[in-house]
């Protein structure tokens, strides 16, 4: 695939995360407006509830971005999501014969605030990154028992929060829980030292499954819409001594962050790729019938207050294990219905080199080793540290980017119970 070219010269440059390939899904408002559905497109947001509103845009008999979400469109099915993304490609296309009206409709993005972009059903994270859960397992069980014995046969996942779920841009407080490190006697209550990131991709759920029956994996990969960055943000100190039964639960509820534009599969198509290479068979129903990860660059930045950006962690979505229609088939096996707009986090996405690590626990190796930022050094994060979450697929003359996914890290309240 090439670049194709629009009028929105902004579109065309080779810098750009939104080219005409990619039409990513967003909510934005600006000034006192209410929020409404766009789609990025170079420098600017196409706004798609006016031009449905106007008739300039006609997917369905009954309108579907009257609300500030994109919730509608995604239970409108793979035919309209193909159908919308035809209508806008022609509008914006080199050429287009409509440009005049068109061109009323594009917010430059700079103007804009961005939103949710779509109401969240529920949130369930996994675990499903070899070299995250080898590194992970090396430090907290010694590296005979790093994996557990099912996980090269499911991917391994938790159900999460869908009310911690926020964008990009969304400040993050600090969370207080009990910790108990192995010197303590018993647990104390206090604001979480250990702090981190996870750099996950979210894949969104764009079209239910039937209570009662399991999908299979072709057909999960058909009922995904898009992809977003996920930060899923977590309390290593809380998470060590709460995980054992039942998986983690406050260490990971504080908040999970998202980018703000859901790529859409269509736009990630000619960047498949296969899942690594088995080294024990899955079962027939985890067994993929084609290639289910993208290739999509990633890497996180981390900005103290006043200071510069390092990047920390430069890895690939294609590390993955198991891929989010794997995951998908696996969530439905029991018979569990899945809805539209469910969140899938992928789990975190470390390579196998030690600057390809996705977290800050196995960056500084569980605080013995803390890593270089510019002007200092880091081993969790630390009050008012920035961390930015970046990706894209890259084309040939192209990318078909996601944006940021950023987040501060505020300081813990004074006293929790203590209301402002
Ligand atoms: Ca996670």
């Amino acid at each position: 695939m090439t670049l194709m070219k629009s009028w929105v010269e902004s579109a065309n440059a080779v810098t750009t995360d939104f080219p005409l390939n990619n039409l990513p899904c967003g909510v934005f408002s600006t000034g006192d407006e209410q929020p409404r559905c766009g789609v990025a497109i170079g420098n600017f947001i196409l706004d798609i509830s006016a031009l449905e509103a106007e008739g300039l845009l006609k997917l369905a008999d009954e309108p579907l971005f009257d609300v500030p979400f994109w919730n509608e469109l995604m239970e409108a099915g793979p035919e309209v999501w193909a159908d919308l993304r035809a209508q806008v490609t022609a509008m914006l296309a080199a050429g287009a014969s409509k440009r005049w009206i068109i061109e009323d409709h594009l917010v430059p993005l700079a103007d804009a605030t961005l939103h949710m972009p779509f109401l969240i059903s529920e949130y369930t994270d996994f675990y499903a990154g070899r070299h995250h859960a080898t590194n992970v397992g090396t430090m907290f069980r010694g590296a005979e028992n790093a994996l557990p014995p099912n996980w090269l046969h499911i991917p391994i996942g938790y159900n999460g929060r869908a009310s911690s779920v926020v964008v990009s841009g969304t400040e993050v407080r600090r969370p207080w829980g009990q910790l108990k490190s192995p010197d303590m006697e018993t647990p104390i209550f206090a604001p979480s030292q250990r702090f981190d990131i996870e750099l996950e991709m979210g894949a969104i759920v764009g079209q239910p499954s039937e209570l009662g029956y399991p999908v299979s994996v072709a057909e999960a990969d058909a009922m995904i819409f898009g992809y977003v960055l996920l930060n899923d943000w977590s309390a290593r100190d809380i998470q060590a001594w709460e995980y054992q039964p039942l998986g983690p639960f406050q260490a990971k509820a504080t908040a999970t962050s998202i980018s703000p534009w859901i790529v859409m599969k269509a736009a990630l198509e000619p960047f498949r790729a296969a899942t690594p290479a088995r080294e024990v068979p899955l079962l027939p129903h985890l067994q993929e019938p084609g290639p289910m990860l993208y290739n999509i660059a990633l890497e996180v930045g981390l900005t103290p207050e006043g200071g510069t950006e390092t990047v920390i962690s430069r890895t690939n979505y294609a590390e993955m294990y198991y891929s989010a229609a794997q995951q998908l088939a696996h969530h439905t096996t029991s018979g569990c219905a899945m809805n539209v707009g469910d969140l899938l986090g992928s789990g975190t996405i470390s390579g196998p080199t030690k600057e390809s690590r996705g977290s800050l626990l196995e960056l500084s190796w569980g605080g013995k080793e803390p890593f270089a930022i510019a002007g200092g050094t880091r081993s969790f994060i630390e009050d008012n540290d920035t961390l930015t979450l970046r990706g894209a697929a890259l084309g040939d003359g192209y990318r078909i980017g996601f944006g940021t996914c950023t987040g501060k890290v505020i300081p813990a309240l004074k006293d929790p119970w203590q209301r402002r």
